[in-house]
């Protein structure tokens, strides 16, 4: 079945407020296997909604429209939506009710523009709003479906997931299942290439990319009669992306970040980890502390800016800094080197790097960044080039620090395993 979403609101239009509702629907549709060829954004204006749904009714089975469902004079949806079905609007006595007790609950007066909100086109559905005093409705004529929901994405979001999705469900009956793969230390175009022809032949499962700050997720998606059936369409595909992603892959959960991942191989291998940050001043740090748990292994951090603190605290040697510059992979080194030292950790990650948008030297570009890796004594640094702003740059920084942090400690466990047995005399 094919589903258009409009969604209503000059503010939109205005670039006022950013259209994350377009962003929920379409991601919630796919996901319910319905495609979506159009989307639109209109502003309060009937004559101009008016169209648009005209246009999306000729186009699509079933039309969901976001947005001004309120009480107040330029809160036109449901008026324009009825007259284009052809359907007066009535008293819904219930909502009435419903009204009147929200308003009562809050100690708040109800103003006559309020009773609007109980009008309802006839024949229609109602649906429940438990966090505002908007009603979802949905109508039904000639085959089309029309589903409004209010504009706040509080409001929006538990309605959709409560009333409209089951309600979507029946329509397009089938069970749809997903696999996510997430992937790190790839880039977008390069993990398209590995996989176009995956691509180009899908039908079912379907593979869809998101690219993130040096991640990229593919989502795996299959519909059938029963869930059972769905996954055994996804198996061979996702075993496909595993043979061809190999250990780039850190994730197969759809909550899972590469951050807790980490912190995961860490807590299992029962390791410590201190940070000594430069250029990142801290983000690579805050992206570790943002996992719940991550005490266990985090116990402290250094943000060393100046050459003077990265001597201070790290023990950098001045005349490395004088030699190689404070962005050079001597210094990553001896900042991790350092921070392992001085913390008795057994893990540290340092970043040194030029964030720009000034700080250019010849043969030092901007985005030029040194990563080290200090586990156990032994010492791994990589130079990156990243490009873009100066946050892009930063987070960049953030995002290989992890990437290599996992993959050096996936070879370090390697080796503990198949080899000597270091980890187990490894000192505290
Ligand atoms: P209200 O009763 O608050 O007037 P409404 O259903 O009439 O709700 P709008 O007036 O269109 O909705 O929008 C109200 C608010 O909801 C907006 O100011 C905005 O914060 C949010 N909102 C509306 N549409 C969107 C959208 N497409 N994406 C994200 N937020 C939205
Ligand atoms: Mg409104």
């Amino acid at each position: 079945m094919v589903v258009e979403l409009i969604s209503v609101g000059t503010e939109i239009l205005l670039g006022n407020i950013v259209n994350t509702n377009a962003a929920y629907l379409s991601e919630q549709c796919a996901l319910l296997g319905l495609s979506c060829f159009y989307q639109s954004v209109v502003g309060d204006n009937a004559e101009r909604l008016r169209s648009t749904l005209e246009l999306a009714l000729k186009r699509a089975d079933i039309v969901i429209l976001s947005g001004g469902l309120g009480p107040t004079e330029d809160d036109l949806t449901k008026e324009t939506a009825a007259e284009v079905l052809g359907k007066t609007l009535i008293m819904d006595e219930h909502w009435r009710e419903a009204l009147t007790t929200f308003f009562a609950k809050r100690n708040m007066k109800l103003t006559e523009n309020n009773w609007k909100q109980a009008m309802v086109p006839e024949g229609c559905i109602v649906v429940d709003n438990k966090n505002g005093t908007a009603p979802g409705i949905i109508m039904e004529e000639k085959g089309k479906h029309v589903i409004l929901l209010p504009g706040p994405p509080g409001e929006m979001i538990p309605m959709f997931e409560e009333s409209m999705k089951p309600y979507l469900l029946k329509l397009n009956p089938g069970k749809i299942v997903s696999q996510m793969v997430k992937v790190c230390g790839i880039g977008e175009s390069m993990a398209e290439t590995m996989i176009l022809d995956l691509i180009d032949q899908q039908t079912n499962p379907t593979i869809a990319t998101y690219a993130k700050t040096g991640e990229v997720h593919l989502r795996v998606t299959a519909k059938a009669d029963s869930e059972k059936e769905a996954k055994k369409l996804l198996k061979p595909m996702v075993k496909e992306l595993k043979e061809r992603f190999g250990a780039k892959i850190y994730s197969t959960n759809e909550n899972a970040s590469l951050e807790s991942c980490v912190i995961d191989l860490l807590k299992e291998n029962d390791l410590t980890l201190t940070t000594a940050e430069s250029c990142t001043g801290g983000l690579f740090t805050a992206r570790i502390v943002n996992v719940p748990g991550a005490s266990e292994v985090l116990k402290e951090g250094f943000i060393t800016y100046s050459n003077k603190a990265k001597r201070k605290y790290l023990g950098v040697k001045k005349s490395s800094l004088m030699k190689y510059g404070a962005v050079s992979e001597r210094v990553a080194e001896e900042m991790a080197r350092g921070a392992c030292f001085f913390t008795k950790a057994d893990v540290c990650v340092s970043i040194t790097g030029i964030a720009g948008p000034d700080g250019e030297t010849e043969g030092k570009p901007v985005g030029l960044v040194y990563i080290g890796c200090c586990i156990c004594g032994r010492t791994t640094v990589r130079e990156y080039r990243f490009s873009g702003e100066r946050m892009k740059i930063r987070e960049s920084s953030v995002a290989a620090a992890l990437t290599l942090l996992r993959e050096c400690l996936l070879g370090y466990f390697s080796e503990v395993t198949f080899g000597s047995g270091e980890k187990r005399s490894k000192k505290k």
